[in-house]
């Protein structure tokens, strides 16, 4: 593969780039462990995004735990085109099941007092420039996401399974406008104490053909 185009994500931020049928989008934990929150649209039919759940159902995985990430991911019905496929992927563990993304009242729920960025704000100003508002942000692939659930069904989010240099290969399989957000939550990884406001880290796009 011949690389053609970097695009770096700076910390707590978005950006938004196109991916042609045939070109890779490699997503790389540049500085560490780092949650990216991804959008697709057909860039010729912006009502054609990426469907997180369709995707996990299609791929009969549970969309979530270890190695469980979808290969194929589909767009929403009536659609239902595979609009990316993974090719390679060193980390294996993302979080396809909830298509959420923290959202200013979502840190007011973890208690950040005043304004924080989210990946939902962050996603809205990337697409903003192509005529897309806020309200067409679809729900995202959590990707490098490490979540776990308890007997109790509750779920726990821990560091991602790869740290610096960790990368996922994502092959179009159509002309698509693409967001990336990097996770003003960092890694997400609320539970081992980090909290949401420390450790945001940039993340790096290599789109190869
Ligand atoms: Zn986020």
């Amino acid at each position: 593969m011949k690389l053609v185009k970097e695009i770096l994500v700076p910390a707590e931020h978005g950006v938004a780039y196109h991916v042609k049928k045939g070109q890779t989008q490699r997503v790389i934990m540049v500085d560490g462990p780092q949650v990216g929150d991804w959008i697709a649209f057909n860039v010729d039919n912006f009502k054609e995004h990426f469907c997180p759940t369709h995707s996990y159902i299609h791929n009969n995985v549970a969309g979530t735990g270890t190695n469980t990430a979808i290969r194929d991911f589909y767009s929403r019905p009536p659609h239902l085109n595979i609009m990316f496929t993974v090719t390679a992927d060193t980390v294996g563990t993302h979080w396809v099941m909830s298509g959420g993304k923290c959202t200013p009242q979502r840190y007011k729920f973890w208690g950040v007092e005043g304004h924080h960025r989210s990946c939902f704000e962050n996603l809205a100003e990337a697409i903003d420039p192509f005529g897309l508002t806020p309200e067409d942000v679809p729900d995202v692939f959590n990707m490098f996401m490490n979540v776990e659930y308890d007997q109790q069904g509750r779920y726990h989010i821990k560091a991602p399974a790869a740290g610096k240099g960790g990368y996922i290969d994502m092959r179009a399989e159509m002309d698509c406008l693409v967001a990336l957000s990097a996770c003003p939550a960092g890694d997400v990884s609320l539970v081992n104490g980090e909290g949401p406001d420390k450790g945001n880290k940039r993340l790096k796009v290599e789109i190869y053909e």
